[in-house]
């Protein structure tokens, strides 16, 4: 059908794998604008889609074209998010519409009827018109701060930079003052600047607005309620506000002044969708900073392999804060690393001597101590040392921990859980013995160990409570905390004023692990968590539990050396033929029974082999999965890898999770790209 030009609207809705579809603009109605947002007819439902075209033909038979309903009153999305939601579609190989629909706020995929105007300009609410930045605020940079703001402000169109800085080196005084620099230039230019955790949003929330003070500046992450999520929003794409600060899903917030974007912690494996399309956040910060034609800043401690791969090969600018910076612009020493070997020192109630002695001596200074341990709960496993049964979930091919405190067997893996059976379910032995400790055994020994000192915990359990995580990290600054004990969430960028003794339990099982990526993750976990200590200038000591005291890890920690360990790292990637040396894509086939799973990848493997010879990817045998089982169900993988990324995308794309309907029993198919875990 060919019609006036301007009536027929391309619009992309949630559906998988589709093209637009094509919809009539209602007669009398102006032509929608590129990027509106509108409600249309999809089958007998109404849905949200977003116009990607607009145009005078379509092969959509007459009586079988639909018209728009209506327009959602929000300004056109920019361009550029129509770009990059094509591209995250295409590179993640999902349907445009799916991506698109995705990256809306929650509030707005639903189509809510006529009452959305009004609920509009309740979001619109009262956040303050744009303003002119205020002067630099006084703050003192070191020498190699200075050099990489100028650097990146300096740059002119897209560029790369990767700011490698040691923990405490001042990452963040250099985003804000290049923020301030880049928002000077133009009074309606917009910032975007990404963080791993949601719990970080705060703190960095209270550092801009410190900095910054009036100019508007918003939050986004998946904690927000739906109407405060929207309402940022449409703050970003209506140009109020001028900094937005988010998590992953952040990176597609509308910006159509965007001149700017900041990764922080850019290594966090957190930036990586975990379900629906399996996106990184930070790629696809690089790839937005390319389309707008703007600088991205990718900080780090410890980047990832990938980046460290691309400014080792010149494609990212390398700039280094080689120091620490203290409040004061000074230099601060950073914490000396101690290895201590279990092999000579042995553990009593689940410490040994030296780290007792290590957490005296800090108390007795009225300084403060962090131990880190990787496992929550009070031991891993529960036992019955007389018959070898241990406690494992029925619904999950792995261990189910012993809470003590709930008197509860807890899977992580699915959220199964029982109360601790009074004898062995096997031989009806009453002795029970927890094996291993998690951060509730550790805390009760150092109560033990350390009478009358205040002991606070920090892991998912602790914090279930509402605020509970900020208001324990405030006793910790106020120094109401002796010594913290906790899980990942002591390392993720506190910053402690007088922390001198880290303490590291239990690390080696990342030390050994068959996953390629776990060193790179420890190191940047160990990192993390030794540069808590000591950022105040304080004498400080991270002592670190070990099996493997001769590690070329732990060596090159206690060097404080990162750039020798990403690089070797890098050398055995490139020896061994593992990303970013080549390309990975994953068929993940999930199913009630292992059989079927693996089956039907084994089915793929056929129908992909002669297609794979002719383009040089190489089609690994299906393999269980290292957890293969979940929730009930068994999970199946196919690696598929390639030298060439186009090459690895035509033969993924070739996979059609669609082709898994009717199977019995049901196979549920999904495809990763660059996968992180295998
Ligand atoms: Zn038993
Ligand atoms: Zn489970």
């Amino acid at each position: 059908v060919v019609s006036e030009s301007g009536r027929i609207a391309r619009v992309l809705v949630d559906v998988p794998r589709a093209e637009p579809l094509d919809y009539a603009v209602a007669s009398g109605a102006p032509a929608p604008n590129v990027g509106a947002l509108c409600v249309v007819p999809l089958g007998a439902r109404k849905v949200v889609g977003v116009v990607a075209d607009v145009t005078g033909s379509t092969a959509v038979p007459v009586a079988k074209l639909k018209r728009i309903d209506r327009l959602i009153g929000v300004p056109p999305l920019p361009q550029g998010w129509l770009q990059l939601t094509k591209f995250a579609a295409d590179y993640y190989l999902h349907g445009w519409g799916e991506a698109a629909i995705a990256a809306l706020p929650p509030l707005l995929r639903r189509p809510a009827g006529p009452r959305h105007e009004t609920t509009l300009q309740h979001l619109r609410g009262n956040l303050p018109a744009p303003q002119a930045v205020p002067a630099a605020a006084p703050i003192e940079l070191l020498p190699a701060q200075r050099h990489a703001v100028e650097h990146i402000v300096a740059a002119t169109g897209f560029g790369s930079h990767l700011l490698f800085g040691v923990t405490g080196s001042g990452k963040t005084d250099v985003y804000l003052e290049a923020i301030a620099r880049r928002l000077a230039h133009a009074p309606d230019a917009q910032v975007l600047l990404l963080v791993p955790e949601i719990n970080l949003t705060p703190q960095l929330e209270a550092r801009v607005r410190a900095r910054f003070g009036s100019v508007p500046t918003v939050s986004l992450h998946s904690g927000l309620a739906d109407r405060a999520r929207a309402a940022a929003w449409l703050a970003a794409l209506e140009g109020r506000a001028r900094i937005v600060l988010g998590t992953r899903t952040a990176v597609f917030v509308p910006l159509p002044r965007l001149v700017l974007i900041c990764v922080d912690e850019e290594h966090d494996p957190s930036y990586k969708a975990g379900d629906g399309i399996r996106y990184s956040a930070r790629d696809l910060a690089v790839k937005r900073a390319q389309i707008e034609g703007i600088p991205v800043v990718l900080g780090s401690a410890t980047p990832s392999i990938e980046s460290w791969a691309h400014a080792r090969a010149g494609r990212y600018a390398l700039l280094q804060l080689p120091e620490r910076a203290s409040t004061t612009g000074r230099a601060a020493a950073g914490a000396r690393v101690e290895t201590l070997d279990l092999k000579h020192e042995p553990r009593e109630g689940g410490l040994t001597a030296p780290v007792r002695t290590a957490l005296a001596q800090a108390l007795a200074r009225g300084e403060q101590a962090l131990v880190f341990i990787n496992r929550r709960g009070y031991a891993p496993i529960l036992a019955c040392e007389s018959c070898g049964w241990l406690s494992s979930c029925p619904q999950c091919a792995a261990f189910a921990a012993f809470h003590r405190s709930e008197g509860r067997l807890r899977c992580h893996h699915c959220g199964w859980s029982v109360a601790v059976p009074r004898a062995c379910p096997s031989c009806s032995n009453q002795d029970l013995e927890p094996v291993g400790s998690g951060t509730q055994r550790i805390e009760e020994a150092l109560r033990v160990a350390l009478p009358g000192a205040r002991i606070a915990r920090l892991d998912r359990d602790s914090v279930r409570r509402k605020h509970a995580a900020r208001d324990t990290l405030q006793a910790m600054h106020a120094g109401d905390v002796d010594v913290m004990v906790g899980t990942q969430m002591l390392t993720k960028g506190h910053d402690f004023r007088r922390v001198s003794v880290v303490v590291v339990l239990n690390a080696d099982t990342q030390l050994v692990s068959h996953d390629f990526r776990a060193t790179e993750r420890l190191f940047a976990t160990l990192t993390q968590v030794i540069g808590r200590a000591g950022r105040a200038g304080l004498a400080s000591r991270a002592l670190i539990e070990t099996r493997f005291a001769r590690h070329p890890l732990l060596a090159a920690l206690a060097a404080n050396d990162y750039a020798a360990f990403a690089d070797g790292v890098l050398r055995e990637r490139q020896a061994a033929q593992l990303p970013p040396a080549v390309f990975q894509a994953l068929v993940g086939a999930e199913s009630r029974t292992m059989e079927a799973a693996l089956g039907f990848l084994r089915e793929i493997k056929a129908q992909l082999i002669g297609r794979a010879a002719s383009l040089a990817v190489k089609v690994y045998d299906p393999v269980p999965m290292t957890l293969s089982r979940r929730a009930g169900v068994f999970r199946a993988q196919l690696l598929l890898e390639s030298a060439a990324r186009g090459a690895l995308h035509a033969l993924a794309r070739e996979v059609d999770p669609e082709s898994t309907k009717g199977l019995r029993p049901a196979v549920r198919l999904r495809i990763e790209v660059d996968p992180q875990e295998i």
